[in-house]
This record gives C-alpha cells, structure tokens and sequence, in this order.
C-alpha cells in the first residue's frame, strides 16, 4: 500500500470494508473421533458480534481455539471452508504463544488486574513475552488482510498491542478498539506488570470506546497517572495524532430472541414441560460462566441465607443456576468449580426436601432455544457480578419479556447497572441485603413489576447491538476525519522575519511573555535562573518603546520579580502567574482578586511535605498564593510518577475549592484557579486597547490560558516541544531571544531612520 498524506485519508467512505479482529472466532475448532468439527463459540463478544456481521458484512479475524501444531492437513481444510463460505479467517498460534498468551498473561494478568481483584494476579514474564508474540502474529495477520479504506475494529483485553503494533506498519488505516471488559480504578490499574506497554498498545488507535462513562473516566486516570498524559473526555492527544474516547454500552440483537420464542419449537416444548415441573414454584435464574467475577459463590451463599431466614419460602422456590465451564486450565477456575460444587450439595442437602431441590444446578453450556423458555419462565433473573464490563444475560432477560412479567436483580457493579436503573439492584457482596433484595423481588406487587420491566425492556430494543455497532463506525469515522482538522490546527514554527515584519507594520502593539523556560532555561534551583544582561537589555529596548505594551508573566513571586526587573522602565509584571499585577506606570503590586483565605495551606502543606520525604531532592516553594512542590532534581522517572500521583490525589482533594493542582515543568503547583494568564490579559487590554500586532510566548500549561483567549490573529508561540493551543512553535529559549532581538533592532532602525 502507497503511504498516502494523513488529510488525504480524512473521510472513510461508507461503502468501507469491515474488519473484525477478536480473540476468538464466533467458531471454534474440536477434535472428535471422525475428525475436526465445527462449533459455535459461547460468550457475550461472540452474540454481540455474530448477527451484526450477519446483518451488515465484514470480514472476521481471530483465533480457532485450539492451537495450530497438529493435524495440519484435516484442520486446513475446516479452516479454508470458513474462510471461503464464512468470511472467518483463522488466525494460526503456536501452542506455547496460545497457552501463555490466553491462560497466562490476558487471563491470570489482565483479566484479574481489570476486575478489581488484584489478588488473583499472576505474572510471568514468558506469559508476557507470548501475549505480545501472538498480538504481532494477530497484526501480521490484519496487515496481510488489510485494503486501503477497511475499517479495522479490534476487540478486548487480548489484543490490547495491536491498535499500536498495526498503527506501525499501517500508518494511515483506520483503527478502533472495543474494551468489552471493565477498566479498573487508577488505584488497583498500576499494579498491572507492563501497564506502560498496554497503555500505550491500546493509544495506537483512532478510537478507544468503553462500555461505560465510569471505564473511560477510569482511563483517561491511568492515562495521567502512569505516562502522565493530560486528556480531554473526548480526546486524547498523542503527539501530532488525535484519539477519539467514548462510552459506548453494547447491546444484544433482540429479534434473535424474541423470534425464538414466538416460533420455535423447542423453545416452546421446553417451556411446556418446565412450566409443568415448577408449577407452584417462583423460579429465580442465574445464567453465568464460572468465573469468580461472576459471584456464583456469594449468590449461593446468599440463596442458603434467604431460605434459612425465610422459611416460608420452603417448596416454593427453585433457584436455577447455569454455570458455563471457562478457563479450566487455569488453577483458581478449578478451585472455584470444586467450591461451588461442594455448596450446591451442601445447599440441596440441608436445605431441601424429598419433593424439593431448591437449587438446580447445570454446569455446562445450554443452547439458545432452551435458554430463551428458561427467561421466559423465570420470574427472577438474578445477575450478581462482583465486576463485569457490561452482562448481556441481563440484556437477554429484559428482551424476553414484552409483557413486562419479571424482575430483574442486577449486580451495581456490572457495566449494565449503568443503563439498567430499572432493576433491582444489589451489592453482590452483602449477603443478607441481597438475600433480603430478592425476598423483595419475589414479592414485588405487579403495577411495579411490569412498570419497571417495560421500560427496561423498551430501552434494550431501543438500544440494540446494530445501533450500537453504527454508532461505534460512525465514530471511527469521524474519527479518521478529526486527524485531518487536528493536524491543520497543530502550530506551525515560527519564521523569525515574518513575524518581524508583522511587528514593525504595527503601531500599537501588545507583547506577552513568560520567564522561565521561555527567556531562560530551567535551572536547578529556582533562584538561579536570575537573566543575564541581554535579556534585562531586550526587554528594555521593548518596554521604552511608546507604541509597546511589554509584560512579562512569571509564576514567580512579585518580590522576585521586583529583583530582578525593577529596573527595566515601562515593564509591566504579573506575578505568581497572574495572582498579582504592576501596572508600568505604578509602583505598587494588585491583587487580581481581593486575598484568599491562606487557611488551605495549613491542609495543603503537610501532603507536600509527605511527598519531599518520599523523594530525595525535591522541595516545596511557598509562595504568597500558592505551593509549588519541585522535583528537578528527583530521579527523573521517580519524580514523574509521584507528581501523577501527587495531582491525582489533590485533584480529589481540592474538586469542591477554588483551588487547582497544575503540573508544569518538573513541578506540581497548587493555586487558585481564577490566578492565571488569562485573567491578566483581560486587565491589560482595558488599559491597551485598539491593538494590532500581539505576541505571546510561553512554555507551560499556564500560559495555554492566555493563548486560548487571544483573539485568532495574535502571534502565540510555544517553546519547545509538547501540545500546544498556540499557533506557532520554536524549538527552544535561545530562538525566541533571536526573535525578541529581531523586534528591539526593528524598533531602534526605525528610530534612526
Ligand atoms: N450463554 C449461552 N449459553 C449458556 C450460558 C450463556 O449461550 O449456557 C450466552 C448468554 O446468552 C450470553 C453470553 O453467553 O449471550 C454471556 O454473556 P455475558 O455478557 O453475560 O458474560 P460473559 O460470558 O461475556 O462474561
């Protein structure tokens, strides 16, 4: 494929191919006597997906489920068929890479990691080493696949390399990615081993979508905590390329189910005979994959305690549990079968009686045609997650059941909690409240039985896996798009004699600038970075010149600056970045805002101090309005990742104050929020007005205030690498010096002349 420019590529057409990049295929190989079968993959990703690429085309790449050592000849042909009639492309793993790829590193790592149970976390780092080896031979197999203008969407926790290692030798394709699983806190994400790597495998796409606003938020956290990445809810900026965020809840494809039990057959026998079975009995269901983040064990504890408490309940409930077997080469997923066994026993023998077993336990998966007569019979369908990106059973439930006859009990913390208001939800955690939720349920009166279902059900038709799937291209496209528009508004650098000429055509001009990083380098120690006689020599060349407004923006304090510039005649001073002003004419420093109460430093200070101990050679600066922790001189990695900590937490801290934690320059900064550049700007335009030429130049966040609200036609300039809202760029202090000189010669020719 020919690399075509980036803007060329801004619009996907709609006609584009599709391509869907999973883990598994919604087919999975088995060996049998007579050879390999085919079989139909279980698992949310595998329903979701299926009838969207039934309804709309596309191509499907993904793994067969078993590893690709033997048996070549009769596999190829299974696998030829499924490309050839199908559209599903095998991708071929070795047995080493699938074992420490599946069961190592996405399921003992991952997995636990982005379920909040860190405790279940194992890491190897052969397990890693095979996770990034079968992402490579997964974007070998895409890259080999792909046509210019296919769309790529990759799906979950199993190939989160891939959007970057396709990114490399696809520049310019089209890349989105589907987390189907939760995206853990920013407390319990760093403990994950290469989360720098994932983090940054994952930034390789043109889209990240998540299945709630909660893992988005959760993301753009780590984001900032472990590489220290600003984002926007939207947006995430890596270099000169845009990625978009979104929260986009998946759906099921409801006529799927619904079609079932209008005219199936085995649907509707099935129902038949288990109406007969349970007459007399509320049915309560529980449709899982054994996996101790679905809370099978707490469920069951919690059943053993409602029918202890509750014994009138006796012979007249039936509580049916699916457990689909998952992952049982991994050890926890064994021991967790053993223990749920042992309490189904221990349940049905204590608890039941020769006309009753209150729990009907069924480990291994049931087809679709009987799973949909057990929602249609099921008066209770109870999904008590632990964690869980979004749960489709509940979906499922709601869809088969138009007349509104049921009660949902959902899980808080499954991703459908977020939509699903309607339902009666639990903390899977608290055995007796849960027990006490479904005692509730079953009692429910019917006007708020059918009132809540209906609109649940309502809801999940409304928003189904076809709208969900057009909403997630059209996203991708627009994102695609975005790259073109991002990229015209990135800075272009400065050309020194254009801008002097812009400058000496002015006659009332107005010139910003900030100190450290911008007029000088940084320097170890705040107070070394004093300006040499060539800076004080400009400035006062700019400032005496009658049509100049010149002021200089510092975070510094006003006694500093007072210091170190008191003697340039018609400079204007803003202090502590905007907190205090010195008008050229006057020589007194004013409060942009009447004093702040200084009480919050007393709460403020004792976290900085906590942060100094914990790095050797950091220090905190107290000045009139803020603190600012300073850590230069720390271990350069060290020092960044306390300072994402350290924001993270007064972020937090400080969300109801007008108080904001800002980082710049090796530095964490605590200040009120109305003390910035921008603020400043307002108060010397009142005094200068009816300008025509502005210049602004800084290095750090601070002034990113003052850049966006010059009007469009102001020179803004940045120095030094990094994102940036001005419009142009110069590489470092030393150019910007070569401009400002440009200015002063400009201004003393004209003088002369
Ligand atoms: N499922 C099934 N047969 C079973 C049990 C479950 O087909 O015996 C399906 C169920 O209908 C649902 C999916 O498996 O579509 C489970 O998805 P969910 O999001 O609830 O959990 P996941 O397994 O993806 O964590």
């Amino acid at each position: 494929m020919g690399l075509q420019p980036v803007s060329k590529l801004a619009i996907v057409p709609a006609s584009a191919r599709l391509i869907v990049v999973s883990n598994r295929l919604p087919l999975t190989l088995r060996k049998t006597d007579d050879g390999w079968k085919t079989e139909p993959s279980s698992g949310g990703l595998a329903s979701a997906m299926n009838p969207l690429l039934r309804k709309d085309g596309g191509d499907w790449i993904g793994w067969a489920g078993v590893a690709g050592e033997q048996d070549q000849e009769s596999r190829r042909t299974v696998l030829e068929e499924w490309a050839e009639k199908d559209r599903r492309f095998a991708v071929e793993l070795p047995d080493d890479v699938a074992k420490g790829f599946y069961e190592g590193y996405a399921n003992q790592t991952l997995w636990p990691v982005f379920h909040n149970f860190p405790s279940q976390l194992k890491f190897v780092s052969k397990a890693w080493e095979a996770y990034v080896e079968a992402n490579r031979i997964f974007s070998q197999a895409v890259a080999e696949h792909y046509k210019q203008n296919d769309l790529i969407w990759v799906h979950d926790y199993h190939l989160m390399l891939l959007p970057q290692m396709l990114r490399e030798q696809l520049p310019d394709a089209a890349i989105g990615f589907f987390l189907h699983i939760p995206f853990p806190s920013s407390e319990i994400f760093p403990v994950l081993p290469r989360r720098e790597e994932v983090l940054e495998g994952l930034l390789g796409a043109d889209l990240l979508a998540f299945q709630t606003h909660g893992y988005l938020q959760q993301f753009r956290a780590a984001l900032l905590r472990v590489l220290g990445m600003e984002s926007k809810i939207e947006q995430v900026a890596v270099g000169s390329r845009p990625v978009r965020l979104e929260a986009l809840p998946i759906g099921i494809a409801p006529e799927e189910y619904t079609n079932l039990l209008k005219s199936d057959r085995t649907t509707a026998e099935q129902y038949a005979e288990w109406v007969a079975r349970y007459k007399g009995r509320k049915v309560l269901l529980a449709v899982d994959r054994l996996d101790y983040t679905k809370g099978v064990l707490e469920r069951l504890r919690a059943y053993a305690h409602l029918l202890r408490s509750s014994p009138e309940l006796k012979e007249k409930v039936v509580l049916i549990q699916i457990a689909v077997p998952t992952r049982e080469g991994i050890d926890t997923y064994q021991e967790l079968r053993t223990e749920v066994n042992r309490l189904v026993g221990e349940i049905n023998g204590k608890l039941g009686t020769p006309e009753w077993t209150p729990l009907v336990y069924i480990n291994r998966s049931i087809d679709r045609t009987e799973l949909v007569g057990l929602y249609k019979l099921a008066d209770v369908c109870w999904v008590g997650s632990l964690r869980d990106g979004m749960n489709l059973v509940a979906k499922e439930y709601v869809t088969c059941k138009p007349e509104g006859d049921g009660v949902l009990v959902l899980s808080e913390f499954a991703g459908a909690a977020a939509e699903m208001g309607e339902a009666l939800l639990i903390n899977p955690f608290d055995e007796e409240r849960t027990a006490a939720t479904i005692e509730r349920a079953l009692a429910l009166d019917e006007q708020e039985r059918r009132l809540r279902m209906t609109t649940l059900h309502n809801r999940v038709l409304r928003n189904n896996v076809f709208r969900w799937g057009e909403r997630f291209l059209a996203s991708l496209r627009e994102a695609v798009a975005e790259r073109g528009r991002f990229i015209d508004t990135q800075p272009q650098r400065l050309r020194p004699t254009e801008v002097r000429d812009a400058y000496a055509r002015g006659s009332r001009r107005l010139l910003i600038l900030d100190y450290d990083g911008t007029l000088v380098p940084f320097a170890k120690r705040p107070q070394q970075a004093a300006p040499p006689p060539v800076i004080l020599d400009t400035l006062s060349a700019l400032a005496s010149d009658p049509q100049n407004c010149v002021a200089l923006m510092s975070g510094r304090s006003a006694e500093n600056l007072d210091r170190w510039f008191g003697s340039v005649r018609g400079l204007w001073l803003a202090a502590e970045h905007g907190a205090e002003l010195k008008a050229s004419f006057i020589s007194t420093w004013e409060p942009l805002r009447s004093q702040v109460p200084a009480e919050w430093k007393n709460t403020v200070m004792p976290i900085l101090e906590h942060f100094v101990d914990r790095t050797p050679g950091s220090f905190v600066e107290e000045k009139k309005y803020a603190l600012v922790w300073h850590y230069r001189m720390a271990e350069p990695e060290f020092g960044e990742w306390l300072a994402n900590e350290l924001v993270s937490m007064l972020e937090a801290m400080l969300a109801e104050t007008e108080l904001r934690a800002f980082r710049g320059e090796k530095i964490v900064e605590v200040k009120p929020v109305w003390a910035n550049k921008g603020e400043v700007l307002n108060r010397l335009l009142v005094t200068w007005a009816d300008l025509d030429f502005i210049f602004a130049a800084g290095d750090d966040r601070t002034d990113e205030d003052l850049f966006e609200r010059l009007r469009s036609d102001a020179w803004t300039v940045h120095i030094g690498p990094g994102p940036t809202r001005a419009s142009y760029v110069v590489a470092d202090f030393e150019r910007l010096r070569q401009v400002l000189k440009l200015f002063a010669e400009s201004g003393s020719a004209r003088k002369v002349s």
